[in-house]
């Protein structure tokens, strides 16, 4: 029987690490790169924009994208109309991995509330996305202006995952997202970590974000870029148009075999690491 109220750490931290047991094993362990840098695509929600001009993008070019979803947040007009049997679909073709964003992206701070929000939200994207069942292992914390989960912020100090909220997100997942300083180039090691880091593509210029793409090449490091579908085109954020010039970036660097794409969950999984004699050698 799972407790829903209050965990303690220690309570958090078994289900935090049997969670993890389950997704390394479910992905075969590490993802070696072949010493390459990595690139990940996550979009949160504004599901309207995402199917219509932002998957297929992706679909072309292969490569599998996350989405950060809200099972409550359906009939917000950026979300309205695209149906769970189709969201549904992309995750069986294996376009789409989901994580967990929360029930409906609301600030809350009781013990009941976090639940609600937290853990419920598991059990409704479950039933909404079938697919889903069993391979919801993230979650990304929502970014709620003026609301903090209780002291939870953005999951960037250590005090931050010590909270109710953050002590319940580890309990329930193998994986978190957070905004840790110094983590948005990623080491590849094959070691997973929580409270990762991302770049946001809303406001970005593509030079600036091609900049970055580079870095982590040079480095062989990994990079999570992030976008809302919902901002496409609007007034001062990122258009279609740059979307595809970072998407080609990306593709020409993979072409040149100086990169790899990988999802989300993948990319916490990768190691870029280039074998010593000793571990390739037979056993
Ligand atoms: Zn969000």
């Amino acid at each position: 029987m799972v407790p829903t109220g209050a965990y303690d750490a220690a309570t958090a931290a078994i289900g935090h690490e049997i969670h993890r047991t389950a997704f390394v094993h479910a992905f075969g362990g590490a993802i070696d790169t072949g010493g390459l840098a990595a690139v990940a695509l996550r979009f949160d929600h504004g599901l309207v924009n995402f199917a219509e001009h932002l998957l297929p993008l992706a679909v072309d070019r292969g490569i599998t994208v996350s989405q950060a979803y809200n099972p409550r947040n359906g009939d917000l007009k950026e979300n309205r109309g695209v149906l769970h049997s189709e969201i549904d679909d992309w995750i069986r073709q294996g376009h789409v991995e989901i994580w967990n964003h929360s029930s409906s992206h609301r600030g809350v701070t009781t013990t009941a509330d976090l639940h609600d929000e937290i853990v419920a939200a598991i059990g409704e994207i479950g039933e909404q996305l079938p697919s889903a069942q069993g391979k919801l292992w993230g979650f990304n914390p929502p970014g709620i202006p003026g609301e903090d989960y209780a002291g939870f912020d953005k999951g960037s100090t250590p005090e931050n995952w010590m909270t109710e909220a953050g002590r319940m997100i580890l309990a329930h997942h193998a994986v978190a997202s957070g905004h840790v300083a110094g983590t948005s180039q990623r080491i590849l090691d094959g070691q997973v970590r929580d409270g990762l880091a991302h770049v946001t593509l809303d406001t970005r210029s593509v030079d600036e974000i091609c900049r970055r793409i580079d870095a982590v090449v040079r480095k062989r490091r990994g990079l999570q870029l992030m976008m809302h579908p919902s901002r496409l085109g609007m007034d001062g954020k990122i258009t279609l148009d740059e979307v595809i010039a970072i998407l080609d970036h990306i593709v020409e660097l993979r072409d040149q075999g100086r990169l790899v794409t990988l999802s989300p969950y993948e990319l916490l999984l990768a190691n870029a690491q280039v074998p010593t004699s000793a571990d390739t050698s037979p056993r």
